[in-house]
């Protein structure tokens, strides 16, 4: 298993950046994070990459003379926006499932294989006609036509007679025949087998086994739309006089708690120069203000003590009385949070605002049935338990699913009942629930 999600993390990283050295390093940083969940490893991948190739473009993917069918899909691809090359390599080349795929881009799983099927519809409408005309005329006189003197070297020069293959293909039945019978350029990548990782990347994700995965970043801000639930809890920090800081912990809570949020507090005070306010943020993306109180410039210095914490910028200087704004972004693990955010100045001052909350994530789950057999995909930080229930007649009963393998789980209903209403639902450990949309089958399974 490890040595397939680190293959999976190169081979998806080495897709978008066609760079071994830096496919390395960025597959190195998911598989570490990631831990050992396929989908939260990809997403971890993607994310890097995704910020990897918008920082410095990839090398163009040239056509060597006589390059296959899966050379020329790749250099197609290549010239498609980054966004859409991760959405298609994710989908077709690492066996995520429907609720894998979710995890991989932070979405629903319907949400994701929507947006997967927008890509592929325009890449099969605009990239299949080129890979056609690489293929050259065939048996038809027309094609030859088209495709006379036209120059084939490179991705470029087959877009451009694109999307007069295209029309010719309309109204030709001999060469739509050809097209259906070629395999498209989703299926050619797809069907690449993922590379022999790097060592570097195979130690890492032998070595992340054991470590919770962090939840990969959101596709874009908010992508998600999953709240992130807080305990009912105040936290009210006082500052006595350069002293340690008291914390107060109001509403039902742990001792524990209670214990590390002292050992959180108890350093450093905030009577320096620097302030920070508030003194506590939940741990969705959030922003804090830093204001120098002092007479005389400070440079200082910001970090959050927790990995999945960023706090930005990082560094800088204030003049006296100025405020800077701290934007705090991260994806928490799925428990209670408890973190920091210290900023440190070049005259010794130092100020700190607490991290902390609960979060919550419902297991990502999808469902599908194939005759009587009902197979649910589901994904999720920890254990979880379905359950498959049927509605016939009004009447409703249900059945456990098998314990996930690989995230599938199975279960059959009952043959010869019609129509039934069925549906999945998991429940994790946490308590956190979800369930797949009802499905009304009409004739008997
Ligand atoms: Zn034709």
């Amino acid at each position: 298993m490890a040595s397939h999600v680190a293959a999976s993390a190169f081979g998806h990283c080495l897709a978008m950046t066609r760079d071994e050295e830096v496919a390395t390093r960025l597959a190195v940083v998911a598989v570490r994070t990631g831990g050992r969940t396929l989908g939260v490893v990809l997403g971890h991948a993607r994310h890097q990459a995704l910020a990897a190739v918008a920082a410095e473009q990839p090398p163009p993917a040239a056509l060597r003379p006589g390059a296959g069918p899966a050379d020329v899909a790749w250099a197609l691809a290549a010239t498609r926006p980054p966004l859409e090359l991760a959405l298609v390599d994710l989908s077709g080349r690492h066996g995520l499932g429907r609720a894998g795929l979710g995890i991989a881009l932070r979405m629903t799983p319907s949400a994701a294989a929507e947006r997967v099927a927008a890509v592929a519809r325009s890449w099969d409408a605009e990239l299949d006609p080129a890979l056609l005309a690489s293929l050259g005329p065939g048996d038809c006189e027309g094609m030859a036509g088209v495709l006379a003197g036209r120059p084939m070297a490179g991705a470029d020069d087959l877009l451009a007679v694109a999307g007069d293959v295209a029309d010719h293909t309309t109204g030709c039945p001999a060469c739509a025949d050809r097209q259906r019978a070629m395999a498209s350029v989703r299926q050619l990548l797809a069907g690449t087998p993922l590379p022999e990782p790097p060592w570097q990347v195979a130690v890492a994700a032998s070595g992340s086994r054991l470590q919770p995965p962090v939840p990969p970043p959101a596709l874009q801000p908010g992508g998600r739309g999953r709240g992130l639930r807080r305990l009912g809890v105040t936290i009210v920090v006082v500052a006595l006089g350069g002293a340690a800081a008291l914390v107060t912990v109001a509403g039902g809570d742990d001792g524990g708690r209670e214990k590390s949020l002292m050992a959180l507090t108890r350093l450093p005070s905030d009577t320096g120069s620097l302030q920070l306010v508030p003194a506590e943020v939940p741990p969705a993306a959030g922003q804090v203000a830093l204001t120098n109180r002092s007479g005389a410039a400070v440079a200082w210095e910001a970090t959050g003590d927790a990995p999945w914490l960023e706090v930005t910028p990082p560094s800088g200087q204030l003049e006296p009385g100025a405020e800077q704004v701290l934007v705090l972004r991260g994806s928490p693990p799925e428990g209670d949070v408890l973190a920091s955010v210290r900023v440190t100045g070049d005259d010794g001052s130092a100020a700190m605002t607490a991290v902390a909350g609960t979060v919550e994530h419902p297991p990502d789950l999808g469902a599908t049935a194939d005759g009587c057999r009902v197979t649910a995909d589901v994904e999720d930080e920890g254990d979880v338990v379905l359950t498959l229930h049927w509605r016939v007649n009004g009447t409703e009963a249900t059945g456990s699913m098998s314990a996930p393998v690989d995230a599938k789980s199975t279960a059959t209903m009952p043959p010869a009942l019609a129509p039934v209403t069925w549906w999945v639902s998991a429940v994790d450990g946490r308590g956190n629930q979800a369930r797949t949309p009802d499905v009304v089958v009409a004739t008997p399974c």
